[in-house]
């Protein structure tokens, strides 16, 4: 299918793969786009120049010069991604070349202290490219039709043009890939973010005793989805709305989920250069088995035919509920269970794991890290990975796993619940089952779900029937993409 007309659309992001990531934004931003220009879309990713993101394009160019962005001068620097991803990095060195740390983060693991300043800039920019202030493209004439805004970090973009009221800029989306991140800042802050007083009245970016980047894509956006539409009903609820709830509700039009999909060419177990032994449906068992071994020998796991091997790769934090499943890992041994943690984040959290990895040689492996490469080892050797998340946009590892046939086990919260078929008698008789899902999210309900996932394993035909399933479920972008652009559509017939 392609577009009657060709559409420009402006995707702004602070992370985008393979440039810089360090989350599953970064590998919807850096995916998105490259589904859309298959669907005849001409879509840019505007992203800082983080330390050592410049070099990976492909035939960069410096095009336009801003005297003064936010304390200093930057260039516009367009190129393309060794993927196939136009780029537009604010060059910034003042805001972004900085030693050590990463996008966000500080090397004290401390948020850098003038954030604010940092992902306003980035806002101020795309909507100076919006309007057209600030020339990009080969001649300097292109000109969004739609500017797609990712979380926070660019959500400000909707407010410098709600107060730039130049004539004919373009629609607006904001979509929430998380809604615990807002962007909130001290208000006495805002004179520096280049807006007027105006912008914190009534029905501006207040947000109690703080200033919400967030809140401004909320108020003054065309349009804003979310990925998922479970997560999109949840944050509408006082529940999980984190103090949101009531912008989103007072939203016309709603607000759309759009489950995310996952890029299927980094992500094919049957091309895939960083595992031991490449598969599909039609010779998965043994190409699980023999990347299982690989994996286990890697890691320092004991070979065991009879034990299921479980695996987590994620940030760790509260979010995820990580620590329901250090509650339950007695449990989980005790059914004969193996268990590898591939992850990084919260003190507490990577001790209780690498603790459990000490007291149980050979059971337990934690890998306290981040390791792109080594994830897909992970999802090429695992039997199933855990998400039990608290809450949960979308979810991408759960998207992983279903490709690699590494059966998901999850909360049912967000895209979780969206994207996985929990194995059911029912379920299983439909031969619909992907997974496994629990609810509520606490130990108890996770140890029964991990109990289930036991007693399928142990019947090799049933399981290899729900892994057939999970590895023919549609988990690319193609789906999602259309839904976007239809979305692209809706807003420029307003
Ligand atoms: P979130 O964005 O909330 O962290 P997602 O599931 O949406 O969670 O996306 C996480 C992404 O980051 C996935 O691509 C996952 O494989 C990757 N990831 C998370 N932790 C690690 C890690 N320690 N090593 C390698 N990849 C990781």
């Amino acid at each position: 299918m392609r577009y009657r007309r060709f559409v420009n659309v402006l995707s702004v992001t602070s992370e985008c793969f393979p440039l810089v990531k360090t989350g599953g934004l970064a590998d919807v931003t850096g995916a998105l786009p490259l589904a859309l220009q298959a669907l005849g879309v001409d879509c840019r990713v505007l992203l800082p120049a983080y330390p050592g993101v410049g070099e990976q394009l492909v035939a960069s160019r410096a095009t336009t010069t801003i005297s003064d962005l936010f304390g200093g001068a930057a260039t516009l620097v367009e190129g393309t991604t060794t993927t196939g991803l136009t780029v537009i990095l604010v060059a910034a060195p003042h805001l972004f070349e900085r030693a050590g740390g990463g996008p966000y983060v500080g090397p004290d693991g401390h948020d850098w202290p003038d954030n604010h300043l940092r992902f306003a800039a980035l806002s101020w920019v795309a909507a100076a490219i919006a309007t057209g202030r600030l020339p990009v493209g080969a001649d300097g004439s292109w000109r969004p039709d739609v500017v797609h805004l990712h979380d926070w970090q660019a959500a400000l973009t909707a407010a410098y043009l709600n107060f730039d009221h130049t004539a004919g800029a373009p629609p607006t989306l904001l979509t929430i890939h998380n809604l615990a991140f807002q962007g909130l800042f001290p208000q006495g802050l805002l004179s520096s973010l280049r807006l007027p007083a105006a912008a914190l009245a009534v029905g501006g970016i207040g947000h109690w005793e703080s200033l919400s980047f967030l809140k401004a894509g909320g108020r003054w956006c065309d349009a804003v989805s979310t990925v998922s539409p479970t997560y999109a009903r949840e944050i509408l609820t006082t529940e999980h709305g984190m103090g949101f709830d009531g912008v989103l509700n007072e939203r016309r039009g709603g607000l759309l989920g759009i489950v995310n999909g996952i890029d299927l060419e980094t992500w094919n177990p049957a091309t895939d250069s960083h595992i031991a032994a490449r598969y599909a449906v039609s010779n998965v068992a043994a190409g699980k088995a023999a990347n299982k071994a690989a994996l286990r020998a890697e890691v320092g796991l004991q070979p065991d035919s009879a034990a299921p091997l479980f695996c987590v790769i994620s940030r760790l934090t509260e979010q995820k509920g990580l620590d329901l499943l250090l509650a339950t890992l007695p449990r989980l041994l005790a059914a004969g269970a193996q268990l590898l943690v591939l992850g990084t984040g919260d003190g507490k959290l990577e001790d209780g794991f690498r603790r459990a990895a000490t007291d149980h040689p050979g059971r337990v492996a934690a890998v306290i890290g981040y390791d792109e490469d080594l994830s897909h080892r992970v999802q090429a050797g695992a039997d199933a990975i855990i998400v039990p998340s608290r809450f949960e946009p979308c979810g991408l590892t759960q998207l992983c796993g279903l490709r690699y046939g590494t059966l998901p086990l999850v909360a049912k919260v967000g895209g979780l619940a969206d994207t996985v078929v929990d194995s059911t008698t029912r379920s299983l008789r439909a031969k619909t089952a992907t997974g496994f899902q629990f609810t509520p999210v606490d130990a108890e309900h996770l140890a029964v779900a991990l109990g289930r996932a036991c007693d399928l394993f142990a019947s090799p035909a049933r399981w290899q029937r729900v892994i057939r399933t999970a590895m023919t479920t549609d988990v690319g972008w193609s789906t999602p993409a259309a839904e976007y652009l239809a979305l692209y559509e809706r807003l420029l017939s307003r």
